[in-house]
């Protein structure tokens, strides 16, 4: 007996050596919890049945500004590996949730953690940050997943990591992403014909969160409806933009749907602009599931507003 528990005991010792390792048993799926919906699709798309994904903030919220549920804490703690999209996105609320969860494996500069933003290239960092200026992000812009080409380099990364935690699944992951590509491939070529002619033309935009699309499409930001970011809308405010708007004939109020659309309302209303409506993330709209899903209906929405004619062929 005294063999067998001892036995037992090294075994326990050494899946707890396994695991703060950082490697997961064969048998078990890879536990991945997302801070928000788009790495949790592409986390999905590359893992296959390898995964169980768990993305913590819903796409039609605000993801700056999270309550955390106690269900989260729960999540982190049973995580395998933990995504964030970095850049101080999830500032407000991820650094307690992962203290909290006491899971030594998930903490930043373990195997078990990811902040995406390493991968990408970030725009509008700043060298010093300006609170005066709104809820800027100093390091730099965070909605980088809003560039399809950013997503390839998330879906390479996340790939790396699954396979660095579970070398088992190599092949499968490898296999997965070079499919994820190929399609990214397609689409890419298809949303770049679709929103060509904007190429160039200056549109309006809710908060900061398109720069990368802009970037990527060759788009002009050349307003904003919040006067500062994170900051709401004022009627001063509006009145400049539609200003802006009128002198400038812009056709665009491009927005995430989960802000309040009445000043992008009032807005369209004094001048020739139509507001785009449109989730921003993965699961802003029970249409979009994927990451393609999610450019597909911003491409969409931007093209069905621009006009018959001007669009891709239906
Ligand atoms: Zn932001």
């Amino acid at each position: 007996m005294q063999r067998i528990d001892s036995l037992l005991a090294t075994t326990v010792t050494l899946t707890g050596l396994a695991f703060a390792l950082g490697s997961v048993p064969a048998h078990a799926k890879i536990n991945v919890v997302t801070t928000t919906q788009d790495p949790a699709a592409i986390t999905r798309a590359i893992g296959g049945d390898r995964v169980e994904v768990t993305a913590l903030c819903k796409g039609n919220q605000d993801p700056h500004f999270l309550d955390p549920k106690p269900s989260f804490m729960l999540a982190v703690n049973r995580a395998d590996l933990v995504l964030a999209i970095g850049l101080d996105l999830e500032v407000g609320w991820l650094p307690p949730l992962l203290t909290g969860a006491r899971n030594p494996r998930v903490l930043p500069g373990s195997a078990g953690f990811l902040d995406l933003s390493t991968l990408v290239t970030p725009l509008e960092a700043v060298a010093v940050a300006d609170r005066s200026e709104g809820d800027v992000h100093p390091k730099g812009n965070p909605h980088y997943w809003l560039d399809p080409e950013n997503g390839r380099l998330m879906a390479r990364g996340i790939a790396a990591r699954l396979t660095q935690l579970d070398p088992a699944g190599a092949t499968s992951y490898a296999a997965n992403l070079a499919s994820f590509e190929k399609t990214l491939d397609v689409k890419q070529a298809e949303w770049q014909r679709a929103l060509a002619p904007l190429a160039g033309k200056p549109i309006v935009t809710f908060h900061k969160s398109w720069p990368y699309l802009a970037a990527r499409y060759r788009l002009e930001v050349a307003a904003f409806v919040e006067p500062k970011p994170g900051i709401q809308p004022t009627a001063q405010h509006t009145v400049d933009v539609i200003q802006t708007v009128r002198g400038k004939g812009i056709a665009i109020i491009l927005m995430e749907n989960f802000y309040d659309r009445r000043s992008p309302d009032q807005i369209a209303a004094h001048s020739n602009a139509k507001v785009v409506f449109v989730p921003s993330m993965v699961g802003g709209d029970a249409k979009v599931q994927s990451y393609f899903d999610l450019f597909d209906a911003i491409v969409a929405g931007i093209t069905a507003a621009l006009g018959a004619g001007s669009g891709p062929a239906p």
